[in-house]
């Protein structure tokens, strides 16, 4: 067994306790896991502060000096030790509220200490609590860069402390010289210049200075990234080149028909270049597995379309699933009125879709008679059953799991085409991890002649000036959304507000001279529906709503998106949410309407709504603001799991990584050559464990 392997046990220092208080709040298991614990941040300990200076220190320091007087003060609970540090500069207390005997019988007066610790400010002096002291004499004390490891509140309480570990560590890796296998090949250690492994894990957690420090961090962050690439690019190519693609050999009638006749615009640039990037892949005769993003309102529904008629014109079928019945139905019109001189079959099928109409459609699909196929999860049952189907398109992506795609897969002798379209967008770094097995086409353009969405934020002071407008909009024909945050359609206080303003609204905006719908979450499909449409339709001039019609959903006529406590939506729902105006020729606005007291966080997340329209850009910013985690699902965030780098700042180590990984595998795609035998001896266990956990999830 490798000395990796060992249970944390064997370690010296680690008795029982410990081992599984180790176990259960670290998941440390073994020495491995113990060497993979790297330490979050450092403090420089190579500086020793005077106590004069400490007033605008606000971090973690060290000081040098002799504590003259002890002090217990309080009763039970609120008993507390406190001593008084001196040195040639001036007097700090320094504070314990646990372990109080046991200090107090440890620590020498007049004896110089090295203390260390974070100051605070509390009723005008400074403090610092629970300080860590060495004497200054001993041999311990060393300068340089101490690591301060994630603990938990438990592993505290039961005396696991920084200097536990900092101490376990120090143990550990004496043990461990030589026995650190290289993962990375010579080549690319000195292409790079990194160093070895065995000296970037010394040095994360026993640092000299920052500089091999930071050699080290940069090491295992490329390490770890350059492995997820190779293993996402790996699956690509694999699966590229094992899967046979249908063949969407011919551009023909039903394609050129619709593009060169019937098509009232021109395509932008940027949707072209993205046709001839899907043109390419089938007609290849490989699977094309492609990711289509581009933000709301760009025109992704006509570029699947063209891609949809490239496989009728071949004489396939194809099919594209949506995530709600609101969204598969206007996809169906708006497909059904661009090939309304076509000849060909389009049909819809939805969870409402009756139980006859159902098993006509079964049929026409299984029989070949239909050529296009719009719909929602309904899709992916038993009975749907398709003759030929060539080509799968799958809008809003991150509704639907990956588990949920590939049950379509299996609908076939060979696998579809797949076409995912998101317009989420998302920074480049995260699509290049969470979807780095996909081809990813982007449209970079808005079509022409669209007026960016003025954006306006105001507060409830403003409330007369905004219902003016609304009035003034309506006047000339135009409709309205109001959005509530409902974050969570059970909470009660939520649905109060979304009812609140619903009939304050209806005060405002009386019938019979305006009409007024509602649609929320708790409301039954039907009746969301029936809603829904009497706004498309125009029946209705203000819909007032929770998030549920965030995603794509098309009104060209609707020109006011005003979203009531604005800062409470994440910054991506907002971008959403604003993009279901300004989709038609007329000057479109969002009014965010706020409180007046904001975090600098939701500060910062309107003013960035209200200067940028990129989605793009916004992305970024909220990456930043937020971290990779909290932007994806829970379920993705799981790819996001790193131990060391950072999808949010990591950007340019992450661009080398899949660089290097995208060589290593044009030189060697099997990963035969001897030249890579580190790379595989790691690889192999890590792309096990990978395939394992996306079978989990
Ligand atoms: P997305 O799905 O990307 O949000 P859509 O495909 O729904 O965008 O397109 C939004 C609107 O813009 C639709 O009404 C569509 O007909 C129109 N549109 C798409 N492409 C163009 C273009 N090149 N020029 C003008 N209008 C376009
Ligand atoms: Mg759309």
């Amino acid at each position: 067994m490798h000395i990796l392997s060992n249970p944390i046990d064997y370690l010296k220092g680690v008795g029982p306790a410990r081992a599984d208080l180790l176990r259960k709040e670290l998941k440390i298991f073994t020495y491995g896991d113990l060497l993979m614990h790297y330490p979050f941040r450092y403090i420089d300990k190579t500086r020793i502060y005077n106590i004069s200076e400490l007033h605008s220190v606000n971090e973690f320091i060290q000081l040098r000096g002799k504590i003259i007087s002890f002090n217990e003060k309080g009763e039970r609970r609120k008993k507390r030790l406190t001593a008084i540090l001196q040195d040639d500069t001036g007097q700090i207390e320094l504070i314990w509220f646990k372990g109080i005997r046991w200090i107090k019988s440890s620590l020498k007066l007049n004896t110089e200490y090295i203390v260390f610790g974070k100051p605070s400010l509390y009723n005008q002096d400074i403090n610092i609590a629970h300080p860590e002291l060495d004497l200054y004499e001993e041999k311990s004390f060393t300068v340089g860069m101490q690591p301060v490891y994630h603990l938990t509140d438990k592993l505290s309480s039961r005396g696991i402390t920084n200097r536990t570990l900092v101490k376990l560590i120090k143990t550990l890796l004496p043990l461990l010289s030589n026995h650190i296998e290289e993962t990375l090949s010579l080549e690319l250690i000195s292409k790079l210049n990194l160093p070895s492994k065995q000296e970037s894990l010394f040095n994360i957690h026993q640092p000299k200075d920052a500089k091999v420090l930071s050699r080290a961090i940069k090491r295992l962050k490329f390490e770890e990234l350059f492995f997820l690439q190779l293993h996402l690019i790996k699956n690509k190519l694999f699966r590229r080149n094992k899967n046979y693609g249908y063949r969407l050999e011919k551009i023909g009638d039903f394609f050129n028909t619709f593009y060169h006749n019937a098509l009232e615009f021109e395509l932008t640039n940027a949707q072209k270049r993205v046709v001839r990037e899907i043109r390419k892949d089938v007609s290849s005769s490989k699977q094309m597995n492609r990711l289509l993003q581009g933000d709301v309102g760009s025109g992704k529904t006509l570029v699947a379309l063209l891609s949809m008629l490239m496989a009728v014109d071949n004489n396939y079928q194809t099919c594209l699933m949506a995530p709600t019945e609101i969204l598969a139905n206007q996809h169906f019109n708006t497909i059904s009125a661009f090939l309304s001189k076509q000849d060909i079959n389009v049909g819809l099928l939805t969870g409402s879709t009756t139980k006859k109409n159902r098993l006509l459609l079964h049929n026409k699909l299984k029989n070949g008679e239909l050529n296009i196929i719009i719909g929602t999860h309904a899709l992916l049952e038993e009975e749907v059953q398709f003759d030929n189907l060539a080509l799968v398109v799958i809008d809003e992506q991150h509704r639907f799991g990956v588990a949920q795609r590939s049950k379509l897969w299996k609908k076939n002798k060979f696998p579809p085409h797949i076409l995912v379209m998101t317009a989420t967008p998302i920074p480049r770094t995260l699509s290049m991890t969470l979807y780095g097995d996909l081809d990813i086409s982007i449209i970079d353009e808005l079509p022409k002649g669209r007026k960016a969405v003025k954006t306006i934020w105001r507060t409830d002071s403003s409330r007369l000036q905004v219902i003016r407008f609304i009035r003034e909009q309506i006047a000339i024909g135009r409709q309205i959304y109001i959005v509530f945050p409902l974050i969570n359609e059970s909470e009660k206080l939520d649905h109060k507000d979304l009812i609140e303003g619903y009939e304050s609204i209806q005060r405002e905006f009386p019938m019979p001279d305006f009409q007024v719908s509602v649609v929320h979450g708790k409301m039954k499909n039907e009746d969301k529906e029936y809603e829904m449409r009497r706004f498309v339709k125009g029946v209705t001039d203000i819909m007032i709503a929770t998030t549920v019609i965030e995603v794509g959903v098309d009104v060209p006529n609707a020109t006011v998106m005003i979203i009531e406590s604005a800062e409470r939506f994440g910054l991506s729902q907002l971008h959403q949410l604003r993009g279901r105006v300004g989709r038609g020729g007329e000057q479109s606005y969002c009014i965010l309407m706020s409180g007046h007291q904001l975090s600098n966080e939701a500060k910062k997340r309107l003013s960035t709504m209200v200067e940028n329209t990129d989605g793009f850009k916004i992305s970024e910013i909220d990456l930043e603001l937020r971290g990779p985690g909290d932007i994806m699902s829970t379920k993705q965030s799981g790819i996001l799991d790193f131990k060391i780098a950072n999808i949010a700042t990591d950007q340019k180590i992450l661009d080398f990584a899949r660089k290097e990984a995208e060589l290593l595998l044009m030189n060697d795609i099997d990963l035969e050559k001897e030249e890579n035998i580190n790379i595989v001896r790691a690889y192999r266990p890590y792309a096990r464990e990978r395939t394992q956990w996306s079978k989990i999830s």
